[in-house]
């Protein structure tokens, strides 16, 4: 039965900045159901914090809870379910309620595969590289690798790198993220894509990028960079510079939140209304 009030939300610390409950509310008033969408920060030392809201959702006083840094990969244990795509990439973004029971999905892998396909479209996937080896890129090499994509993944200290490698799939190549390495592998091999999963380019960072210095962009990549905030990077400025196509992480936010809210509610929100409600 459908709930007189949807109760969502999002834990993490800190949530200052977040667009999630813009995208939340958005969909729930073009689904035309009742509900609110709250923060609910919990400090990483606050041990029952993330508990009681476990214990809220069991309870269903809350429906549906969206989880970030730093709590996506300390919930696994807690719930009672995982699905197959979160356990293989280590973190639950998503926890929603079936038959009383907590589950938990990663809805980061799919919502970037959904828009990488929308931004640039290929019949044959080739050779990614990555660049970063943190919690998103985790979720992007899964991603790609499913999706049938040769993956390299480039990090500044190359145990990351190899430690991602090992976690996910030893068919990804770690590398460190270093010029004379990189410019190697892209003389070598044809790289059709380029992922920027580093917060580089974003807040403190803006107008810095990940690519180490004396690196050239590949000649034909396409060149995809999480960060949304600022919509052009340093990075996507150069890919536009060098004429190659490229896109902001403002529609894998999108995607991703359409398929929560598609967990908790049951209803498909249209893209478009989601964009609108962080663009404008
Ligand atoms: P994370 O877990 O902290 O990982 C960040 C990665 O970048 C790590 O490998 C880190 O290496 C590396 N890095 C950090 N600073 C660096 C630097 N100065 N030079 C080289 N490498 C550096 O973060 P995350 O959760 O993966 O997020 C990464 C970015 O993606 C953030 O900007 C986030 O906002 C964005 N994001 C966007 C979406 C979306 O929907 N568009 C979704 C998730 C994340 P060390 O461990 O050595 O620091």
């Amino acid at each position: 039965m459908s709930p007189s009030l949807y109760r969502l939300g999002l834990t993490g610390y800190p949530l200052d900045h977040s667009l999630s409950p813009s995208l939340h509310v958005a969909a729930l008033q073009a689904c035309a159901l009742p509900g609110e969408y709250r923060l609910y920060p919990v400090p990483p030392e606050d041990e029952t914090g993330l508990q009681e809201l476990l214990e809220r959702m069991r309870s269903e006083a809350l429906h549906g809870l969206n989880v970030t840094i730093p709590h996506k990969r300390k919930v696994l244990p807690l719930l009672d379910e995982v699905s197959p795509t979160a356990q293989a990439i280590g973190a639950v973004n998503t926890i929603y309620v079936r038959d009383g029971s907590l589950r938990g999905e990663n809805t980061d892998a799919a919502g970037f595969l959904t828009d990488l396909g929308r931004v640039f479209p290929v019949t044959v996937p080739g050779v990614a590289l990555v660049l970063g080896a943190g919690g998103s890129a985790r979720a992007v090499v899964y991603a790609l690798l499913q999706a049938g994509w040769q993956v390299c993944v480039a990090a500044r200290r190359l145990e990351q790198a190899q430690a991602l490698c090992q976690a996910i799939s030893t068919r990804a190549d770690a590398l460190a993220l270093d010029a004379a390495m990189l410019s190697r592998l892209t003389e070598e091999r044809r790289v059709e894509l380029l992922v920027n999963a580093t917060p580089l380019g974003m807040g403190r960072q803006a107008g810095e990028s990940p690519l180490p210095q004396g690196m050239r962009l590949p000649g034909m990549a396409f060149v995809y960079d999480l960060v949304y905030n600022p919509p052009e990077t340093a990075l996507l400025h150069a890919a536009q510079h060098a004429g190659l196509g490229c896109a902001n992480g403002l529609g894998m936010l999108v995607e991703q939140a359409r398929l929560a809210f598609k967990l908790w509610t049951g209803c498909e929100v249209e893209r478009e209304v989601m964009n609108r409600a962080v663009t404008q």
